[in-house]
């Protein structure tokens, strides 16, 4: 009986390797550039309204309030029009990894729903620096991550959550949660808030030019969120707040230099963005029913850097939920994100084309008759494709050939693989389970008889 119940377990075991067994087959064409990796820089608070050319800041009571003068936010492909669904901490950075518009911190946990899981599966290292959105689930989808366990810029606690990641990154890390004192050092007020802004952005950028020059060959996605205009806009007031932005256009200026000469994408965005009753109002906010309706709660910034990407100034409504199938088009991942409505805004200089298939089919690419690539896998991925032009995809097996044209104006995704749930595979699978269980029974009972 227990050789039986060995060989059922051995059976067990291929059956699910042989069903969880997984192979991405890239084929690059037409010699595009792709990013190295990227950077998501969350400004937690910031709204657009106060430094996009196109927008003018207005208070409750429907007066102008003061905008900052920048230089350095601007940069790259700017999409004018990006809402939050949800102006609050937590759900908005829910939201932005998740790509889904009713997400929330628990939905961040699980299998295959954020950008993280998407990259890590891609052979991507997740690396993070943040003051604030670092809740639990959000801690747990990096490999590092440098975070503040408060919210307290006179007594912050930094703290290192390391899961599995190069040991000199957490060395780096450690250096710098050891430098924000000399930061903060002596300052008070605003100074105080853009240095503990200043000290997260450093850190960033340290981290990145760490995996740039040590790390050359393994992609990173490095998130960052900075607290201070958030908490400036909170505490000190809408005077304070649109000069902290005009320190943080300042500061940031040496991620850009580094996402730009690096080969590194650059998204920059918000979670949500601030409000104030009046002009000189000493106290913001974005959550509470008095402030969440404004656009200045809602409207957030979405800029974006890459190699690949058209540098323009974008027209069109979009959603927070969208910047996750942004960021994995512009990095040429799958969007394979399990709850998301959010779709990627077309930014990207090419198309790719992205397939799911048996592993015994051969898949083809053809153009005007041609065959221009041929591969086999359970993941394929064609990047580089010059857009609006027609292809056909062919792909086929002993069971089954599939063939669809297609106009290429944007990514692509396609399923060749049939049916999963229960199929033949899955039924004799269960068959076995409740056969090892009942084995597993007759045996405990004849042991005790
Ligand atoms: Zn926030």
């Amino acid at each position: 009986m227990q050789n039986l119940t060995k060989k059922f377990l051995v059976i067990l075991i291929i059956f699910a390797l042989s069903d969880v067994a997984l192979g991405v087959s890239e084929v690059t064409l037409n010699n595009v550039k792709r990013p190295n990796g990227a950077i998501l820089f969350i400004v937690d608070g910031f709204g657009s309204s106060y430094y996009y050319p196109e927008l003018t800041p207005h208070a409750l009571d429907g007066n102008e309030i003061s905008k900052a003068k920048t230089g350095n936010l601007t940069f790259g492909t700017r999409i004018l029009d990006i809402r939050t669904p949800h102006p609050v901490t937590g759900i908005a950075h829910s939201v932005i990894v998740t790509g889904y518009s009713q997400a929330n911190e628990e939905i961040v946990g699980y299998t295959d729903a954020t950008i993280y899981d998407v990259t890590r599966q891609h052979g991507f290292v997740n690396l993070a620096v943040m003051e604030k959105g670092d809740f639990k689930n959000m801690r747990e989808e990096q490999d590092i991550i440098l975070f503040a366990e408060n919210n307290s810029i006179d007594e912050p606690l930094m703290s290192i959550q390391a899961n599995k990641a190069p040991a000199d990154v957490y060395e780096l890390m450690y250096d710098w949660k050891m430098k924000l004192p000399e930061y903060l050092n002596n300052l008070s007020g605003k100074e105080k808030y853009s240095a503990y802004n200043k000290w997260a952005i450093d850190t960033a950028n340290a981290v990145a030019t760490h995996m740039i020059k040590k790390h050359p060959s393994q992609r990173f996605l490095l998130t960052v969120n900075i607290g201070a205009i958030d908490s400036g806009g909170h505490n000190l007031g809408e005077d304070d707040y649109y000069r902290l932005i005009e320190d943080l256009d300042r500061d940031f200026y040496p991620v850009y230099v580094t996402a730009k000469e690096n080969n590194i994408a650059l998204f920059f965005t918000a979670d949500h963005g601030m409000s104030f009753a009046t002009k000189n109002a000493k106290r913001g906010g974005h959550a509470s029913e008095k402030y969440s309706e404004m656009q200045e709660s809602l409207r957030i910034p979405l800029v974006i850097m890459s190699p690949n990407t058209m540098p323009a100034a974008s027209n069109g409504e979009y959603g927070q939920e969208d910047i996750a199938p942004t960021l994995l088009s512009v990095l040429d991942l799958p969007d394979n994100l399990q709850y998301a409505d959010g779709s990627s805004i077309n930014i990207k200089n090419y198309a790719s084309i992205f397939i799911k298939a048996n592993t015994e089919y051969r898949v083809s690419l053809w153009n005007a008759g041609q065959k221009v690539s041929e591969s086999r896998d359970s993941e394929l991925i064609f990047a580089g494709l010059p857009l609006n032009t027609n292809y056909t995809l062919k792909a086929s097996g002993d069971d089954a050939t599939y063939e669809e044209s297609l106009f290429l104006n944007s990514d692509k995704h396609f399923n060749f693989k049939p049916e999963q749930g229960l199929n033949y595979r899955g039924v004799a699978a269960v068959i076995l389970i409740f056969t090892v269980i009942i084995a597993g029974l007759v045996m405990i009972k004849r042991i005790k008889d």
